[in-house]
């Protein structure tokens, strides 16, 4: 391995662990972390929580000091594009520069935001994605202002929360039934509607915003049920669409991502990718995932970095998840679709401020849950979800047993 170079595409939460782990389990060649945000790179949960609530600077959430690429000698390329991958001479080319040859190469691409239709015309319907779109927010948020937020999943939740702190009135509108609908169960929407509205914010459920007047600028917005608002500005969080296309354009098997077998491996066996931009396969939920997490960014990098060192590692992590609203810690772990229980644990009324944690069970195993300010609770719960250990359901509900028992 000494002669050989490890090209990494994209310098964020999967890259920077990849380069780093490549290391640590002796890789000797040359690695190059190839990145088009011009940026040192940095934690993107913060974007929509103490980065957006001005609380942290860039410099304060950078993933690693500059010093540590240099010391593990790992070239980073910043604001660099990788254009395309030439498999026949196994080389990328890049948005500058000479084309760089790889013996192999690692897809770490993300996401990027989707775009809410009609948002291109105006100035003022932002997306939060990278540490730019922050930036281009920022002098809107102004006591006073008028914000509508298109989208009650996490990032839209998480901004509503910061806008409305500040002093802004924040609408949030909400295409579904309810509030993250798509990620948890209904209790738990219940708790954060209860949340966000005793903070102020107008939650429209069941609604689509479906016009927007103003020339470049968005002045109002009139929704599917008639309701108008006028607003000085909108954050659309609509969801992220994986990184695939270079995958794509060089004839990588793709899907809701690019294509990776339990290695992490692509359908060219030179090529591996992790990340958001990987559809890879879980044993333990038994079906192909794309997972939007910094956990499996990570967890997933470096087990493709162990498997590029000639190791073969399967990936098969319990996902897990966190979000901050106001002064409340979520914390998620596994995934909860096709439970047919579910048990809560301590009170999930607004008043009550002791926490409590909601349990997603399937055939009498717990598959998932959902904690507010239980961190034992969490820990103990990724505990029995990875190990599949069935427990009775009754010590999960009795505050009397200490989730450190449900384990033995
Ligand atoms: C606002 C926000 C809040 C979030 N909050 C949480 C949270 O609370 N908890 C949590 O677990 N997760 C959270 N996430 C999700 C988490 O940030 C992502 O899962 C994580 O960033 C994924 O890391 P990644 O390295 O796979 O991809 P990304 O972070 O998307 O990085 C991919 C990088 O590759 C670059 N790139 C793409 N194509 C090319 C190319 N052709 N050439 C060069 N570079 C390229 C991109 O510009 C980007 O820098 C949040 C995300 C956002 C946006």
């Amino acid at each position: 391995m000494v002669n050989e170079t490890c090209v990494i595409v994209g310098a964020s939460h999967a890259g920077v662990s990849l380069a780093l782990q490549l290391r640590r389990e002796g890789w000797e060649g040359e690695i190059k972390l190839i990145g088009n945000e011009s940026e040192l790179p940095y934690h993107r949960p913060p974007l929509s929580k103490d980065l957006f609530a001005g609380k942290k600077n860039l410099n304060e959430i950078r993933l690693r000091p500059a010093k540590l690429y240099e010391d593990n000698k790992i070239e980073l390329l910043t604001g660099v594009t990788v254009n395309s991958i030439n498999r026949n001479s196994r080389s990328v080319e890049l948005s500058y520069g000479e084309p760089i040859r790889f013996d192999s190469l690692a897809l770490c691409t993300g996401a990027r935001a989707n775009k809410f239709p009609s948002a291109e015309r105006f100035k003022n319907i932002f997306s939060i994605r990278t540490a730019s779109d922050v930036e281009k927010i920022r002098p809107s948020i102004v006591k006073g202002k008028r914000a509508l937020v298109i989208g009650g999943g996490y990032i839209g939740l998480e901004v509503a929360a910061v806008l409305i702190k500040q002093g802004l009135s924040v609408v949030v509108v909400e295409l579904a039934d309810r509030i993250l609908q798509r990620v948890t169960g209904e209790k738990m929407s219940t708790y954060l509607t209860e949340l966000h509205e005793s903070n102020g914010v107008r939650l429209l459920t069941g609604v689509s915003a479906s016009q927007f007047e103003g020339d470049d600028q968005v002045t109002a917005v009139v929704c599917s049920n008639g309701s108008r608002f006028d607003v000085d500005f909108v954050v659309a969080g609509v969801g992220i669409s994986p990184e695939k296309s270079l995958a794509e354009n060089c004839g990588l098997n793709v899907g809701d991502g690019i294509v990776v077998d339990e290695f992490g491996r692509t359908s060219d066996p030179m090529i591996y990718a992790a990340g958001d931009c990987a559809f890879h396969p879980s044993e333990l939920y038994g079906r192909d995932l794309r997972l939007e997490s910094v956990q499996n960014a990570t967890d997933q990098a470096r087990v493709v970095a162990s498997n590029i060192c000639g190791k073969q590692v399967a990936y098969d992590s319990v996902p897990w998840f966190w979000s901050d609203q106001y002064e409340i810690k979520l914390q998620m772990v596994g995934l909860s679709e096709g439970y047919d229980e579910m048990i809560c644990r301590g009170n999930s009324d607004l008043a009550d401020k002791n926490g409590f944690a909601l349990f997603y069970l399937k055939r009498g195993l717990v598959i998932a849950s959902e904690c507010v300010g239980r961190p034992k609770e969490f820990m103990f719960s990724k505990k029995l979800i990875g190990e599949q250990i069935k427990i009775e359901t009754r010590l999960l509900s009795d505050e009397s047993i200490a989730p450190s028992e449900w384990v033995g």
